[in-house]
Formats: structure tokens, C-alpha cells, sequence
């Protein structure tokens, strides 16, 4: 029950849909101590395409809602200028999910390298990430960090939660050689 007369009995969920009509602030707080995420945080997209069983978040900010690699780029852009942060976090609920994330950390990359800038993605499905993405996000020449969560001890139980990561997804298998048994080989 509402316990001022200005509150509405009901209160209703209002959605922005068009997130590049919502940029960040333009100039971010830096804290004056050193911090455990020391880094500036863009939010690429909003909701999640995936529907973990156990996920709140997923299931609370739905719809999925992208901003464009433009508008991202912009954001990264004032937001390190006002910041003077040297390590940007592109953050969703799973950012290699974004439609757009190959092209988007390729066009970062390009813009950042040699700068001194790095570019991570803290929150990342492990079957939605791979090799290309990994070289994008290290050419700035500093390490910064990659997060998987596979849930699940096995794929019976990721399947369950319908966390669909497979074995193979965490521990590819070897690449094999093929033996050409030329009679010159010296390993034969
Ligand atoms: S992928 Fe992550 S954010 Fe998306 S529904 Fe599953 S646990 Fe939630």
C-alpha cells in the first residue's frame, strides 16, 4: 500500500527502447581511491538472448536491446577524454552476444591500438566467444580481463538449467596431424 497520497497504488515498468538515445553520462565519476574494477564501464546491450532457468537478471531485462557499434563508439570516446581511464569494460549481461561484437572490437581495436587503451569483457559466454574476439580485445598489448561462468560441474547439469555449454566448448579438443607416410618422412 502506497504510504503517501503522491504514490500510485501500482507502479508499472517503463522500458527504454531505443538505447542510443540514452548515452551514458558524458562525464563519469572517477573514484579518488584506486579501485577493484578500475575502469570505465559502457553498457553494449540490455537484456539477454539466452534464458538461463536460474537467471533473474536475464528474465528482468527483457526485452533485448542493443546500442549500435556508433553509438558505443561515441560513449568509449567522451567517456575516456572526461576519465582519463586507460582500460574500457564492455558490459552487457553477455557481451560476446551482441550482434555486432566482432565488428565492434575490431573497430575499437583499430581506433585504440598503440594507445595504451585496453578493451575487456567481463562478462562473456564461453560458447559465444572465440579466437578472433581474443586477438581483437589483446592488440592494445595489455592484458585485460575475460570472465566465463559455465554454471554447471557437467553438461547434464548446464543442460538442465539450459546453460547449453558443452564439454568441447570448455576444453576443445586436440587438433590431430595427419601422417602423409611419404617414404621420405624421417618420423617414419
Ligand atoms: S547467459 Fe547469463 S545473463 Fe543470460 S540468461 Fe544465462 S545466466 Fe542469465
Amino acid at each position: 500500500m502506497p504510504n503517501t497520497e503522491r504514490a500510485p497504488e501500482r507502479v508499472f515498468k517503463r522500458t527504454t527502447t531505443d538505447l542510443d538515445d540514452w548515452p551514458y553520462p558524458k562525464q563519469p565519476l572517477v573514484p579518488l581511491a584506486e579501485s577493484v574494477h578500475e575502469r570505465m564501464s559502457v553498457e553494449i546491450f540490455r537484456g539477454c538472448t539466452r534464458g538461463c532457468r536460474f537467471c533473474q537478471a536475464g528474465m528482468i531485462t527483457r526485452p533485448v536491446r542493443e546500442r549500435s557499434p556508433e553509438g558505443i563508439g561515441d560513449m568509449v570516446q567522451r567517456g575516456l577524454e572526461a576519465s582519463g581511464f586507460s582500460e574500457v569494460g564492455l558490459l552487457s549481461l553477455s557481451s560476446a552476444d551482441h550482434s555486432e561484437i566482432g565488428d565492434l572490437t575490431k573497430g575499437l581495436a583499430d581506433r585504440y591500438e598503440g594507445s595504451g587503451t585496453s578493451l575487456s569483457l567481463p562478462s562473456t559466454r564461453v560458447d559465444a566467444f572465440n579466437v578472433d574476439l581474443a586477438n581483437e580485445l589483446s592488440r592494445s598489448g595489455r592484458r585485460s580481463g575475460l570472465t566465463f561462468a559455465p554454471e554447471g560441474a557437467s553438461e547434464r547439469l548446464r543442460r538442465v538449467i539450459n546453460k547449453m555449454v558443452s564439454e568441447e566448448d570448455l576444453i576443445p579438443p586436440r587438433p590431430t596431424t595427419t601422417c602423409c607416410r611419404s617414404p621420405t618422412c624421417p618420423m617414419m
